[in-house]
C-alpha cells in the first residue's frame, strides 16, 4: 500500500545542505536523504540488522537472492538497479541564518591558530512530502522522530547543524513498525551503529542576556562590524553557536591521551589523506522552554588499532563532565544527561537500542 507522508520541520539550529560549490542557497534534497541514510544504517545496524557500507556495497538487486540482494538501507535508500522507496519533495521556507558580506564565523578561542569556520546555514520551516510504501513511511517516522529527540539533518552534525523540531506531521501510515528482529549480528568497527553512539544533552540558564559574549572566540567577532552583525542575527533568532568552545575545551584542554586518538576522536580538517570526521557532534546552544539546550552525540566505535578501550573511555569521562560544560557556559546550575547512564563505556545491546528508539519489536 502506498502513502502520502507530509512532516514539517522547524530548524533549531541552522540547516546545512551545502552543493558541490560548498553554498547552500537552499535546501538541496540529497544533503537531506544523505543524512537520513546515515542515520537509517545506524539505526539498523544498532538493531542488530544488516546495513551494507555504501562506499564499498556489494547489495546489486538481484531478484533470485534472499531480500533481492539488499540489505535493508538499500532496500529502502536505493542502490544499484533498485530505486529508493520513497519519493522526497521538498518545501523551502528558509532563509540564511546571516546575510552578507559576512560568509564564514571564524570562531577562533584564545590560543588557537585556526579555530572553527561556521557557514550561515539556513533557518525557518521546510516541509517533507514523502510518497512511497506504508511500511517504508513508517519507519521514515520512526527515524524523524527518534531525530527530533536525539539526532541532525543535512550536512555538518558535528559543529551543531541541522538540529529540529517537528511541527506537525500529516498522513502517518496506522501499521507496525516493520523492523526485522532477528538474532543480531555483531557490530563492525567502522561503520556507525547505533549501539556504539552515545548521547548528551546539557540544560541550563544562561546567567543574563549577553552570556553568550563571554564565549571564548566570540569578543574577536564583536570587535568586527560585519562579524558582529552576523553574530546578532543568530542572537537574534536565539541560535548561539557553541560548539566551537566546547570543542575546543575538550580537545585542548582536557584530552591527555595519544595524538593518533586524539585525531581520530576530534577529527581533522587539514593536513594529508582523507580529512577524519570528528566522533563528536554537539549543537549550538538554543531554547527549550524556560531554559536552554545544548545536545549532541558521540560516536564510540568498536576497538581498532587507534582506539584503545582507554581512548575511548578518556572521551566518554570528558564528554560527561558536567563541572566542564558548567565552566565553558558560565552556567553553574545546569545539568547534564547521557543515553547510556553509564561511568564505564560500554557498547549498548540491541534490547537498549529498541527501548531507546522506542520501536515496537
Ligand atoms: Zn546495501
Amino acid at each position: 500500500m502506498t502513502g502520502d507522508l507530509t512532516v514539517t520541520l522547524e530548524t533549531l539550529t541552522p540547516l546545512w545542505t551545502g552543493d558541490v560549490a560548498g553554498k547552500c542557497d537552499r535546501v538541496h534534497e540529497t544533503g537531506i536523504i544523505g543524512s537520513l541514510r546515515w542515520w537509517y544504517e545506524a539505526l539498523v545496524r544498532g538493531l542488530g540488522d544488516r546495513a551494507c557500507d555504501p562506499t564499498d556495497t556489494t547489495c546489486e538487486y538481484k531478484p533470485n537472492k534472499s531480500n533481492n540482494g539488499l540489505c535493508d538501507a538499500c532496500h529502502v535508500f536505493g542502490t544499484t538497479g533498485w530505486q529508493r522507496r520513497f519519493r522526497l519533495i521538498i518545501e523551502d521556507h528558509t532563509e540564511p541564518l546571516w546575510s552578507p558580506p559576512t560568509q564564514m564565523l571564524n570562531v577562533r578561542p584564545p590560543g588557537r591558530r585556526r579555530g572553527w569556520y561556521l557557514p550561515p546555514g539556513r533557518v525557518g520551516q521546510i516541509r517533507l512530502r514523502l510518497t512511497g510504501d506504508s511500511s517504508v513511511l513508517v519507519k521514515m517516522v520512526t527515524l524523524l522522530r527518534f531525530l527530533e529527540r536525539w539526532g541532525a539533518i543535512g550536512a555538518k552534525p558535528q559543529l551543531g547543524y541541522g538540529l529540529f523540531r517537528i511541527v506537525e506531521i500529516k498522513g502517518e501510515p496506522r501499521e507496525p513498525g516493520g523492523w526485522k528482529m532477528q538474532e543480531p549480528l555483531p557490530s563492525h568497527t567502522s561503520l556507525p551503529d547505533l549501539r556504539h553512539l552515545a548521547f548528551f544533552r546539557f540544560r541550563f540558564s544562561p546567567q543574563g542576556k549577553g552570556w553568550w559574549t563571554r564565549l571564548p572566540g566570540m569578543e574577536r567577532l564583536l570587535g568586527d562590524n560585519d562579524t558582529a552583525r552576523a553574530l546578532q542575527q543568530a542572537v537574534d533568532r536565539e541560535m548561539i553557536p557553541v560548539s566551537p568552545a566546547l570543542k575546543n575545551a575538550w580537545r585542548f584542554e582536557r584530552w591527555q591521551g595519544p595524538r593518533d586518538a586524539e585525531r581520530e576522536l576530534f577529527g581533522t580538517a587539514f593536513g594529508r589523506g582523507d580529512p577524519v570526521r570528528s566522533k563528536i557532534a554537539v549543537s549550538w546552544a538554543y531554547p527549550d522552554g524556560d531554559a536552554w539546550e545544548v545536545r549532541g552525540w558521540v560516536w564510540l566505535p568498536a576497538q581498532d588499532r587507534e582506539l584503545s578501550s582507554d581512548a575511548l573511555q578518556q572521551l566518554w569521562n570528558i564528554v560527561r563532565d558536567e563541572k566542564a560544560w558548567r565552566k565553558v557556559l558560565n552556567a553553574p546550575s545546569g545539568r547534564l544527561t547521557t543515553v547510556p547512564d553509564v561511568e564505564t563505556w560500554q557498547a549498548q545491546s540491541v534490547e537498549q537500542v529498541k527501548s531507546f528508539l522506542e520501536v515496537e519489536p
